[in-house]
């Protein structure tokens, strides 16, 4: 299902000095000379690669004076004939500029189109496509490594090679159905055994990536806990710069929890501000105390904070990591037991060494040396489910099982592999993908 019919969306947000229109499709050229002129000549007669200068007219009324890039098919970003003008980055040219278009037989393009284009027409695999999302959405330089590591088909390529191999021990497999009659072996079982097992290897390191790598995208969440009063406000301020969460001698001022994101050292971090734990009788205190669990359940990290050495109150969940905290040591007298954080949150002592060892808690040396490391729920759901297919397999050929039902367990392996990087698909999971695109992407 290829289409080419002419599309076109503004691709750059407004607010800029410059904005960007993109025209692709079959039409694109002849339409976009139509409402184009330039000293150089007609667009049909400029080489791909090139750019003009010009103006966007509708008729006799002029427009704006605009660059336009040309692209020709099959050397653009979606394979096919691509037009990018950029004109003034005011709200009203651009509209015009659709307008224009969409008058002379384009339609306006839907969210993520050209994307799905690019991803329709081979240029690129499904899990290359939703990258080049994350790399729009990218706000560190580890949540960029990660979604140009995926751009780059990294372990989508691997995925592809290792399935392909697959496949053709299944065709064989099949092919000895043909001849059920006649007791022949074509797959040979010992080379099958051995790429299942290198397949579920891959399968279970990509796995086990998702947890660093989804919390790298959506920013690592760190929740601030301790007793009321002991500066939990005080220190979500300084660590953000700015007076954001309120502070007061008053217990129980935090009711509600806060959420600040600072990067420390390439990586993303959302603090939670949280309510004191204690109790109260409060009822609007006790509903932020209640959050403030929710929010310890769903941290990577705790900061749990005291005035003085105590005992932890709370109990870690798999995969969390603790950072104890004493505050206020400028006070006269206050002790910081060995491999506890001592600051004063109040005067701006130790933040730097806090950040460190919360920074530490988050292990990016894969993400940094351009591992494979998932961060899509889509792909790790679909891995969860090809391992499960692939045990299965795996046994029914350990127990010799008849070739048929092997055959099968195998087909089932392949076609959810084969949703990650979209040689399976359906036009419900394309139209899933692509609608949480931008328009224009
Ligand atoms: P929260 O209830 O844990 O959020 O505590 P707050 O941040 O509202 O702080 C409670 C009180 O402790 C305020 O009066 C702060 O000024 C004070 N405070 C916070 N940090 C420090 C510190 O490092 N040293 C001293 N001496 N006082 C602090």
């Amino acid at each position: 299902m290829i289409l080419n019919d002419t599309i076109v969306a503004p691709a750059t947000p407004t607010g800029g000095a410059i904005a960007i229109v993109r025209i692709e499709g079959s039409g694109a050229i002849a339409l976009s000379d139509s409402i184009f002129r330039s000293p150089r000549g007609p667009i049909a007669e400029m080489a791909g690669y090139t750019a003009a200068y010009g103006i966007i007219h509708d008729g006799d009324r002029r427009i704006d004076d605009v660059i336009l890039t040309l692209f020709r098919a099959p050397h653009s970003y979606t394979g096919g004939d691509m037009v990018e003008i950029a004109c003034h980055g005011s709200a009203y040219i651009v509209g015009e500029i659709v307008r224009l278009a969409v008058e002379k037989g384009a339609r306006a393009a839907s969210a993520g189109e050209f994307t799905k284009r690019a991803f329709l027409a081979g240029k690129m695999d499904l899990s290359q496509a939703e990258a080049v999302a994350d790399i729009i959405a990218a706000d560190s330089k580890a949540s960029l490594t990660m979604a140009d590591t995926q751009l780059r088909g990294r372990y989508s390529h691997s995925l592809a090679h290792l399935r392909g191999e697959l496949l053709r021990l299944a065709a064989l497999l099949e092919l000895e159905l043909d001849f059920s009659e006649e007791d022949v072996e074509f797959a040979d079982r010992g080379e099958l055994t051995t790429l299942l097992a290198t397949i579920d290897q891959q399968l279970t390191s990509l796995a086990a990536s998702f947890g660093t790598g989804n919390a790298i995208k959506r920013g690592v969440a760190v929740a601030i806990v301790g007793a009321p009063n002991v500066g939990k406000s005080t220190l979500l301020n300084r660590i953000v710069g700015e007076e954001r969460a309120m502070v007061s001698d008053i217990a129980g001022t935090t009711r509600d929890s806060i959420e600040e994101s600072v990067a420390i050292d390439g990586v993303r971090f959302r603090f939670i501000d949280t309510a004191g734990l204690h109790q109260t009788d409060d009822r609007l205190e006790s509903m932020g105390i209640e959050r403030t669990h929710k929010a310890v359940e769903q941290a990577q990290v705790v900061v749990e904070m005291f005035e003085r050495e105590g005992e932890d109150f709370i109990a870690l969940g798999e995969g969390q990591h603790l950072v104890r905290v004493i505050n206020k040591c400028d006070r006269e007298g206050t002790t910081v037991p060995e491999g506890w954080v001592g600051i004063s949150a109040k005067y701006d002592q130790g933040i730097d060494g806090l950040l460190k060892a919360i920074r530490q808690c988050v292990d990016t040396n894969d993400i940094m040396r351009g591992e494979a490391v998932v961060s899509n729920s889509r792909h790790y759901e679909a891995l969860i489910r090809a391992r499960e297919a692939l045990s299965q397999a795996t046994e029914s050929l350990e127990m010799g099982i008849s070739t048929d039902l092997v055959a099968q367990d195998i087909r089932e392996v392949l076609s959810i592999i084969g949703e990650i990087t979209g040689e399976v698909t359906s036009t419900d999971i394309l139209t899933e993908i692509f609608s949480k695109f931008c328009i224009g992407k």
